[in-house]
């Protein structure tokens, strides 16, 4: 597992998020969204690791801290990392922090919010 180490000053911390197809997925891709404005994490194409795009691959294995956000307990983003060998230093899954998982594609603000904290917090820590 990667070292988790200050964010102070360092561009090479990276986001990556299940981004799938129910309220908690979406949440977990906004979340990114919100993390790489405030410029926590640059937002990383994780459909790029699971495509198996050679250069996409070597940068997300050369990131200095990987953050991985799940919708649900699959944990699609963090599987498909660990598929490509690389693991997240931080691993959110929304549904545990008791947001419950629906078909609905609503935008949720306040869950949204509450998932960007829990990465600052995993970072701060
Ligand atoms: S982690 Fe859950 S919400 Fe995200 S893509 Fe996988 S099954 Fe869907």
């Amino acid at each position: 597992m990667n070292e988790k180490k200050c964010i102070c000053g360092s561009s090479d911390v990276r986001v990556v998020a299940c981004s799938g197809a129910s309220n908690v997925g979406q949440i977990a891709n906004q979340a990114a969204i919100e993390l790489a404005k405030e410029k926590v994490a640059s937002f990383f194409c994780l459909a790029g690791v699971g495509g198996h795009i050679p250069g996409m691959v070597k940068a997300a294995q050369e990131a200095g801290l990987m953050i991985a956000i799940d919708g649900c307990p699959v944990q699609c983003a963090a599987k498909t990392l660990q598929y490509a060998e690389i693991e997240p230093a931080i691993q959110i899954v929304v549904t545990e922090l008791g947001i419950e998982k629906s078909p609905e594609l609503v935008h949720d603000e306040k869950a949204c919010a509450k998932v960007v904290e829990k990465v600052k917090e995993e970072l701060a820590a």
